[in-house]
């Protein structure tokens, strides 16, 4: 017999359910069946468009380039191309500035929609010359990039792609890199050859890739229900692209929901966590992806308050207090 006091796990036959778990899981495991089933790239991050020729690489893959001033295509990189940014850019770059990351959005993106998940995102904004090329926003065309310690974390990768794809018979989408080679990017002439580990480190990607990895994972989810029909059996609704667009994007905002709404009435959060969150926007974002993911997903990333749970899993039992 099942413990109903043990949380919803649509991996385990013998988890609890209400009735609304009931319709998730058996959407879920329809939904994991099909993308079992399936072979799609489920993301890739890569500035610009169009990449040329591109190889599937792995970190211990080797490849010849060098970025520095002396290239003769020197910014060249920098002009009418297309950047998304994370929440974790949006934060380092806030810090960079000094200011509030809504307000870094408001001055130096424009907001866009993710077209797998169909989710908004925000978009580094180009200079509009008149017709002429357009200049990203940080580009002093003498000195380069004028946020070079924080820039967004498609600026680090460049020229490497990264790729998640989901294969055929795996559960779990699979990380690979790819080589951009566009016509007007000479540091592929360069000799100075380096693996895709050691340009990633020399470039700080893994930092960046480890805070953003919540926000990637809950694109990809989205993108595969988008595909496949997930438990909406369509795109997520306005009030849920709200919610994802406060917690990824305007941190401040999210602060205000956390400690004036009854959050933490309903989630089991620490004191020292609390005053952290007051604080801290890293640790506010991470609480934002992890209470996005149990609400998008009903994954286990926050936990509700004891008493909170008792009383929804009495509700559900037709409000008897349950047993
Ligand atoms: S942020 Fe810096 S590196 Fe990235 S496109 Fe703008 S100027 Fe270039
Ligand atoms: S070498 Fe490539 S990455 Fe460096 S400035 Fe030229 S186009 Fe940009």
């Amino acid at each position: 017999m099942s413990d109903p006091n043990k949380p919803y796990d649509p991996d385990d036959e013998n988890s609890p359910l209400t009735p609304e778990d009931q319709v998730y899981a058996d959407q879920e495991r329809k939904r994991r069946a099909a993308e079992a089933d399936m072979e799609v790239q489920i993301i890739d991050a890569v500035r610009g468009k169009n990449p040329v020729q591109p190889v599937r690489l792995t970190k211990d893959n080797s490849f010849c380039f060098s970025c520095h001033k002396g290239v003769s295509c020197w910014n060249e990189c920098c002009h009418n191309t297309d950047i998304t940014l994370t929440p974790y850019d949006l934060l380092r770059l806030a810090k960079h500035f000094e200011a509030r990351p809504k307000a870094i959005a408001s001055m130096f993106a424009a907001p866009s929609i993710h077209d797998a998940s169909g989710m908004p995102i925000m978009k580094l904004k180009m200079v509009d010359k008149d017709g002429e090329r357009k200049p990203c926003v940080f580009l002093d065309e003498t000195e380069g990039c004028t946020v070079y310690n924080d820039r967004p974390a498609a600026c680090r990768y460049y020229p490497l792609g990264l790729a998640s794809v989901k294969m055929k018979g795996h559960e779990q989408p699979e990380d690979f890199y790819f080589l951009v080679k566009e016509p007007h990017c000479k540091g592929h002439e360069e000799s100075k050859e380096q693996t895709v580990g050691a340009f990633r480190a020399e470039q700080g990607v893994d930092e960046y890739d480890e805070k953003n990895r919540d926000w990637i994972h809950i694109l990809m989810k989205l993108a595969s229900w988008k595909f496949l029909g997930g438990p909406w059996g369509k795109e997520p609704d306005e009030r849920t692209k709200k919610m994802f667009f406060m917690a990824t994007t305007d941190i401040d905002q999210f602060r205000l929901f956390v400690f004036n709404s009854s959050f933490l009435d309903k989630y089991a959060i620490e004191p020292e966590m609390r005053e952290e969150l007051a604080m801290n926007d890293e640790a506010l974002l991470k609480l934002g992806l992890d209470w996005l993911r149990h609400v998008l997903f009903a994954e286990e990333t926050i936990s509700l308050r004891p008493d909170v749970l008792q009383h929804a899993i009495a509700q559900a039992r037709g409000g008897t207090g349950g047993t």
